[in-house]
């Protein structure tokens, strides 16, 4: 059965992403952030495409994360963001997938393994890694370290905090097989950042980290709903919860099988357009539902309309961020492209 929600992707748009930043990436390899499912999209699908182009490393935050991609890639190519806790060691055993060590308990409960590992090393952000004072203090010594990491806070921005960061990590005196500092953002500054291995998300799939990526980076996902139902809302009638858009002449309304619960949130409401711009929103987002003003045109029941999704614009129309537009998106949508 068809479902009334679609996600179209578009897998080429996908690789094309993907080859771009890793062109942009010089003499580093190229990886992939599939973790949150893939920010939305399917991560297994996301793995697949990226596989087949030729990538080799790819990143989640928990060990939950693994089993979904480890029938697609070699295991030994994932890394585990979180680190490890008491509870993952078993299953992090049965898997070749590395974890990203983050504080000195984590390196403890590591080295007993005498197995690889990543290491994060916080530079500044204050979020997860091991601070500087650590490693000066021994605390990786006899670690095999494949990938020696830290994470930028502010490469989407031109602040002080990017080259500070690349100063302190350059600085660090470990011996890993490789390092790796650049997100999506991160790659846009240039090759000094790139070192050994990037680590970009955001951009892979479709959204745009830094005015760099503008015309190279292109859309991957595209909602598509259905019409359930159309109207015709007389003058001076309202439509949806709240009574907060009233018709100022005869509206011709669809109702849209998508709502909030489908990510599309109520920061759409009055905001957002569906149809390449040729549908508003009107009034609140339903959990389920939306209304868009098709006056004008032939849009009728059972008829798809397209969700305007272009991410930067997105971001603009409903003030939720790109990657939250992306990761938002619920279970209901049919995927399909990839
Ligand atoms: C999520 C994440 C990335 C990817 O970041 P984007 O901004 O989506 O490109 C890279 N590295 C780490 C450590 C992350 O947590």
């Amino acid at each position: 059965m068809d479902d009334p929600l679609r996600l179209r992707l578009d897998g080429n748009a996908l690789t094309a992403n993907w080859r771009w930043l890793a062109m942009r990436s010089g003499p580093a390899a190229c990886g992939a952030a599939v973790k949150a499912d893939g920010y939305g999209l399917g991560a297994r699908a996301v793995v697949r495409r990226l596989s087949l182009a030729g990538c080799r490393d790819f990143f989640v935050a928990n060990w939950g994360e693994v089993a979904g991609i480890s029938p697609i890639v070699p295991d030994s190519g994932v890394s585990v963001l979180h680190g490890i806790r008491p509870d993952d060691m078993p299953y992090a055993l049965r898997t070749s997938a590395r974890p990203v060590l983050n504080t000195p308990e984590q390196v403890v409960r590591w080295r007993l393994t005498q197995r690889p590992c990543d290491v994060m090393i916080d530079t500044g952000m204050n979020r997860l890694g091991l601070s500087v004072q650590d490693v000066a203090d021994g605390v990786l010594d006899g670690l095999e370290i494949d990938t020696l990491m830290s994470h930028l806070a502010c490469a989407d921005e031109d602040s002080p905090m990017n080259a500070a960061q690349l100063a302190a990590f350059s600085a660090i005196k470990a011996s890993a097989r490789r390092r790796s500092l650049a997100n999506s953002a991160g790659i846009c500054l240039g090759n000094s950042y790139t070192f050994d291995l990037t680590r970009p998300g955001l951009a892979l799939y479709g959204g745009i980290p830094r005015s760099e990526a503008v015309g190279h980076i292109k859309q991957v996902a595209f909602p598509e709903a259905q019409v359930v139902q159309v109207r015709c809302v007389r003058a001076g009638d309202s439509v949806g919860y709240g009574a907060s858009f009233v018709a100022p002449s005869d509206t011709d309304v669809a109702i849209l099988n998508i709502g909030y619960a489908d990510g599309y949130l109520r920061g759409f409401a009055g905001a957002g357009t569906c149809g390449q711009g040729r549908f508003p929103v009107l009034g609140r987002v339903s959990m389920d539902l939306v209304a868009v003003d098709v006056s004008g045109s032939d849009v009728g029941e059972g008829d798809w309309v397209s969700v305007d999704y272009d991410l930067p614009a997105a971001s603009a129309a409903s003030g939720l961020s790109q990657y939250e537009l992306l990761t938002g998106l619920g279970a209901r949508y049919e995927r399909r492209g990839f």
